[in-house]
């Protein structure tokens, strides 16, 4: 036998045998608290331990449970909460989900976020369908049943080796007490198949020199009166932790000492996966579900995106404009999308955030002076409107090219016909009912609606793509897949004025003919989409319209 022949033979061997070992586990359940404050990036510790996971062989999963009590952030001011994520089956969830996609590459779904209000909703229409057979109706046992219910869904499912699930918010906060107990109950429930991490912080104390553990204890100490031992604690910290701290964590908070983890700061998020091979987190919570053996990490794809992330051969500046820009966490997505789509282009991008309420027709010229393509965000209401339309205008007369997404695609169509078809009072219905020229109005199935939550076209639709277009050329496709979130579209009354004046519609929802996509041929690189692509682009796949925008910047 040829040695090339065995080598695969074995290869295949041992892959059996690791298929058969990973078949043969019970679907095992990681928790993942956050302890001290919030805001320690319990998401991204999360979505990195699944990349591990992941890149071992294994099926994983990662559910968020938000403890407020709104259904979910569809109705959320994104100053309150950032930006609401929408996956392929429609729902509005938190930008942590946008995370999991990211790392993991696998697209996640309504069960993937819980909140209170729903869990509360749920049991509250069973108590109304006497469900509960005349009992009282409960926290304990019939809201904690519900979290369980909901975290085991994902498992019952079939697909998943592993759920990690965060828990929102900081423990000790009075909402979240009843999915602390959640955890405690399944840990009970499922000994070796369930683990808890707890994430927490170790402030550095500039005048003494040190790092702090008082308030890790203290965050464990309280975990522990709800009836929780966390088995591994990821620890933030600005500082190397020495062994020294790690024994006494470790000691004082009952976990053994290679189960303490330092979590560094990282360059990027996209770092922490590494960072946290590197400390063997994916090691210890194998170790701690009694899985022996695992195959070895392979990350390749993930390595040289990281590679081409941080060794850039070109430099461009782009701007972002839009109305949340105090609060990146608006765009969180878009940012990220931009991101990869810099790296797959050897690229560095520099975002300018401008403020679309900043603009005007007088200043736009000025502020938008030097940059080398202009995205225009999605958004909701009047404000910033007319700055917005500004920026476009500018980025049209001046071939500078422009992406625009959602409401930015909107504008696109609102300039075009104040401007180029001399419709000067055109406007969307949203910000103008009473506009002679309504050339974007409300979807049809949108007028008789008055519930605000989870009723706008939301998820994935189809759309065709024109063949000969920009878009054909930067999908390379005519069929695609897009997500939506907008109660208002192009109004197809207008259809033959922009077709002849130069605008193409160049893709369609080939069920309902709405317009998806805009474009103008004659500048070198004008698009404006219906649908949000950010929400599908990952580290492994960068969106194609993402990387043809700053392919077209780099001209
Ligand atoms: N406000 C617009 C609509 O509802 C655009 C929404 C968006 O940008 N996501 O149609």
């Amino acid at each position: 036998m040829k040695k090339a022949q065995i080598y695969s033979e074995k290869k295949a061997y041992l892959y059996v045998q690791f298929t058969k070992n990973c078949m043969s586990i019970n679907t095992k359940y990681i928790f993942v608290t956050g302890g001290v404050t919030s805001s320690l990036g319990k998401g991204i510790i999360a979505a990195s331990l699944a990349k591990l996971l992941q890149a071992r062989g294994y099926t994983v999963t990662i559910q968020k449970l938000d403890p407020y009590i709104n259904i979910d952030p569809g109705t959320l001011n994104p100053y309150e909460h950032g930006e609401c994520y929408v996956t392929d089956d429609g729902a509005e969830t938190d930008l942590d989900l946008g995370h999991y996609e990211r790392f993991l590459n696998v697209a996640t779904s309504q069960a993937n976020n819980v909140t209170t209000g729903r869990i509360y909703q749920a049991v509250i229409d069973k108590e109304r369908k006497g469900e509960f057979l005349g009992k009282t109706v409960q926290v304990i046992p019939h809201i904690t049943d519900e979290i369980k219910n909901r975290i085991k869904i994902l498992g019952k499912t079939g697909q998943y080796q592993f759920v990690i699930t965060e828990i929102g918010g900081t423990v000790g906060d009075i909402e979240s007490l009843p999915y602390i107990e959640a955890v405690r109950q399944l840990k009970w429930e499922l000994g070796d198949d369930c683990t808890v991490i707890h994430l927490t912080l170790l402030p550095y104390l500039a005048t003494s020199g040190e790092l702090k553990t008082k308030p890790t204890q203290h965050s464990v100490k309280l975990l522990l009166e709800y009836g929780v031992q966390p088995d591994v604690l990821v620890c933030r910290s600005e500082h190397a932790i020495s062994n020294d701290i790690r024994r006494k964590i470790a000691l004082f908070c009952n976990v053994s000492p290679d189960a303490v983890i330092e979590a560094l700061d990282a360059s990027t998020i996209y770092e922490v996966p590494l960072l946290m091979e590197k400390e063997k987190l994916d090691e210890i919570v194998l170790k701690k579900l009694n899985i022996n053996s695992p195959s070895e990490v392979k990350l390749d794809k993930w390595k040289l995106f990281l590679n081409k992330f941080h060794n850039p051969t070109k430099t461009v500046t782009i701007g972002l404009v839009g109305k949340y820009v105090e609060l990146k966490d608006s765009y969180k997505s878009i940012a990220e999308a931009i991101i990869h789509a810099g790296a797959i282009n050897d690229c560095k991008v520099n975002v300018e955030w401008i403020h679309s309420e900043s603009l005007t027709d007088e200043n736009v010229a000025e502020k938008l002076k030097g940059l080398k393509g202009i995205l225009v965000a999605p958004g909701f209401g009047n404000r910033g409107i007319e700055g917005k339309i500004s920026a476009i205008k500018y980025a049209r007369e001046n071939n500078v090219p422009f992406f625009g997404i959602c409401l930015g695609m909107q504008c696109a169509v609102i300039e075009f016909a104040r401007h180029v078809l001399g419709l000067k009072d055109a406007h969307s219905r949203e910000m103008n009912p009473a506009t002679s020229a309504p050339v974007i109005d409300l979807l049809e199935a949108q007028k008789n609606i008055s519930h605000m939550g989870g009723t706008m076209r939301l998820g994935s639709y189809p759309c065709r793509i024109v063949e000969g277009t920009l878009a054909h050329k930067i999908y390379g496709k005519t069929d695609i897949n897009e997500r939506h979130r907008h109660r208002y579209e192009f109004n197809n009354e207008y259809t033959k004025l922009y077709k002849d004046a130069g605008m193409v519609l160049s893709g369609l929802n080939p069920n309902a003919e709405l317009a998806e996509i805009v474009e103008i041929p004659t500048h070198p690189f004008f698009i404006g989409v219906q649908f949000h692509p950010e929400y599908k682009s990952t580290v492994e796949n960068p969106h194609p319209l993402f990387v043809s925008f700053i392919k077209a910047a780099l001209g």
